[in-house]
């Protein structure tokens, strides 16, 4: 038998997994993210070794972080957490664990989770969509990650909100320099903010308050649902994607699955829209199956 570990390294903690071939899970484990990338490298270094005692197999290594290598430096970027920045994480990977080790994006991650034995199981091209703190988004055609010269493709979190109304334009600023990014207006922090004003942070109350009656929550939610569907219905008109999986934390607002299609399908140049929108299956776990699945495919 060979084994596969996943390392979710995230901003508080970092989380191991050890899939067998068929999906099972023979082991997870969670430590507490250090504060310091050299204390990062050891725990994880600590938890592969770990889990290599327990299972008696050396595996391959798959990490998932938020962020991803710059394809001309090889070094980190864009991730929230800022310790990892400007790091040759992979290499130094490398040489604490002593083999090849593959780095790549949380979003990715989710895509290759759910395309393989989660929502996506069965579609060729998978679109997955990281909606929680952040925006993010991977794509899987075939079992393997679509990615290209620039290390970005699926990253339309940092895209502008298409088909801006007058109102909407230009959009808010964008902690990465530009203006009108989907995540602003698409992330539990975006939906936070066009609810409740500068400030709020925290969507997780809206829902259960638009349900109650409250004007104010339930007209948030309907323009986070229509932006949604005019940025999904731009990747249908570039991508079209077999299906579009939905992940993190908003994407348990189950609104989002009876309402985007038909608000999306005016945004899909054609006579049909048939693209299904689900849930991901594997909810946040998605991240650390899909990094132990990033040797999959060759
Ligand atoms: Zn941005």
């Amino acid at each position: 038998m060979s084994m596969r570990f996943g390392i979710d390294l995230g901003g508080t903690k970092i989380e191991i997994v050890a899939l067998e071939d068929d999906g099972t899970v023979r082991l997870r484990r969670r430590v507490p993210s250090p504060a310091s990338y050299a204390d990062t490298i050891d725990a994880i270094a600590a938890l592969v070794a770990g889990a290599e005692r327990e299972t008696g197999i050396k595996g391959s290594v798959g990490v998932g972080i938020p962020g991803s290598l710059s394809p001309v430096t090889g070094l980190v970027r864009n991730a929230n957490n800022q310790s990892l920045n400007g790091k040759p994480l992979d290499q130094d990977l490398i040489a604490a664990i002593g083999r090849p080790v593959r780095v790549t994006n949380d979003a990715n991650c989710l895509a290759m989770s759910e395309a393989a034995d989660g929502a996506g199981a069965g579609f060729r091209t998978v679109f997955a969509v990281i909606m929680g703190t952040g925006c993010g988004g991977g794509i899987v055609s075939s079992g393997r990650i679509l990615d290209g010269p620039n290390g970005t493709a699926g990253e339309w979190g940092h895209t502008p909100l298409p088909w801006m109304r007058p109102e909407e334009f230009p959009g808010h600023r964008c902690w990465c320099g530009r203006h009108g990014c989907l995540e602003t207006y698409l992330s539990g922090t975006g939906l936070a903010l066009d609810c409740d004003g500068p400030g709020s942070r925290d969507a997780s109350s809206i829902p259960a308050r638009a349900a109650a009656g409250e004007a104010k929550a339930a007209a948030a939610l309907a323009r986070h649902a229509d932006r949604l569907a005019r940025a999904l219905g731009m990747i249908a008109n570039i991508l079209d994607p077999d299906v579009i999986v939905l992940g993190g934390g908003l994407s348990n607002m189950q609104h989002l699955y009876t309402e985007v299609p038909a608000l999306m399908a005016r945004h899909v140049f054609g006579d049909v829209a048939r693209t299904p929108i689900v849930q991901a299956k594997h909810g946040d776990s998605s991240g650390v199956f899909g990094a132990a699945r990033l040797w999959d495919g060759g």
